[in-house]
């Protein structure tokens, strides 16, 4: 039997109650797949801090580095905001990240039909909505140096540093072209290149990347026109590659497309172990009652299961199952609509994880 080794890390607030929905859904699948998923819980954020006086424990590093994939749900709350910096929840997902080497951020936006009445946008606008921002996430003004304020001559100056390697574009262009080949085929690359030199090096590399990827159709775009696109017509994109700022920025205002932040998922690749975790927080006002929604982490693991376990039919499965529990009219409370019948966390991920199980293959 095929088995996977997959690093489970519920973290705060609702993070345990989404995970566990999750867990259930991938306990289907591997019965369905005849495969088996040894999950592994770790400590991270304030619970890890709580429990070890850091907010990653080496051994998660560690049991992150030694997985297949690993499943994380969220962390931070108001309890450890008074702690020093580098002992904070948030401290623990920065450092998964730079110890796995996260260079890529993958963020799905997807208008479900069901849900189009929760985008803030007129229907004929959203609908049908099927693209993916690949985000580079280590690079940039934000680790670019030199960087800080000082004072010279008697005034403060502020500096940060847009830089970008061409081997650091090149593998990120690649991420993207081979995401776009397992799709419908269209690149779009995100720059400034006509007043930023590093973004017109960016176009280059991606440009030349492009050359081994001839079946992708590759287009490139001033970040400012992505922008007002992305409103206008979020229809005639498909894969987006861009900067870690610009990625920032676009992906945040794309997520806004569908309105529901609780139904948005996240893969973040490298060249170590991936990771996937729900768009949102930990949302601390909410934890334990519950009522949050689940999708977005089930959704995760539907990526996981694609991007790296090699199991993109039963990921498709999960995602229609999530479809058909929407289309039946099972809402979780922050996607209420008239007419539907809410259900709670546990409840939506049973919904799920039943039909997950029923559908035909
Ligand atoms: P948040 O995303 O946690 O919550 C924003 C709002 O959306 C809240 O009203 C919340 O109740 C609601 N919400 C979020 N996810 C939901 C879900 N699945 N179902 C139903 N409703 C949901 O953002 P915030 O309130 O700004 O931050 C709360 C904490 O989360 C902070 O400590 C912040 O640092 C942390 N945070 C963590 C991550 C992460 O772990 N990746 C990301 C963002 C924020």
């Amino acid at each position: 039997m095929r088995q996977y080794r997959i690093a489970v890390l519920p973290g705060d607030g609702i993070g345990p109650e989404i995970v566990k929905e999750a867990r259930k859904v991938l306990g289907v699948v591997a019965e369905r797949a005849g495969v088996r998923f040894v999950m592994e819980e770790g400590l991270v954020g304030g619970a890890a801090y709580d429990r070890c006086g850091t907010p990653l424990p080496d051994e998660v590093m560690e049991l992150a580095l030694a997985s297949d994939a690993v499943l994380l749900g969220a962390v931070g709350g108001p309890q450890w905001e008074p702690l020093d910096y580098s002992l904070r929840p948030e401290r623990g997902l920065l450092g998964l990240r730079s110890g796995l080497g996260l260079f890529a951020n993958l963020r799905p936006v997807v208008v479900f039909e069901d849900l189009i009445d929760a985008s803030p946008l007129k229907p004929d606008v959203v609908r049908g909505i099927d693209l993916m921002i690949v985000r580079e996430l280590m690079g940039d003004a934000y680790f670019g140096k030199p960087r800080g304020v000082r004072v010279e001559n008697g005034q403060r100056i502020g500096i940060n540093t847009m830089v970008y390697t061409e081997a650091e574009i090149r593998r990120i262009a690649k991420v993207a072209f081979e995401l776009a080949r397992g799709r419908r085929r269209k690149l779009l690359s995100v720059d400034k290149a006509n007043v930023l030199e590093v973004t017109e090096l960016w176009r280059d590399v991606v440009t030349e990347t492009g050359r081994n990827y001839p079946d992708v159709e590759l287009r490139h775009m001033y970040v400012d026109n992505c922008a007002m696109q992305l409103i206008r017509n979020p229809g005639q994109f498909d894969v987006i590659v861009t900067t870690n700022m610009f990625g920032d920025i676009l992906s945040d205002e794309a997520s806004m497309l569908t309105g529901s932040l609780g139904m948005l998922p996240s893969a973040s690749q490298g060249e170590k172990t991936a990771m996937y975790e729900p768009s949102h927080g930990s949302a601390p006002d909410i934890a334990g009652k519950n009522i949050a929604n689940p999708l977005a982490t089930i959704l995760s693991a539907a990526m996981m299961l694609r991007h790296s376990l090699g199991m993109p039919e039963e990921a498709a499965i999960v995602e229609k199952a999530v479809r058909t529990v929407l289309k039946e009219g099972f809402r979780t409370e922050d996607i209420r609509q008239a007419g539907a019948v809410v259900v709670g966390t546990a409840e939506m991920g049973d919904l799920v994880a039943e039909r997950v199980g029923a559908l035909p293959a």
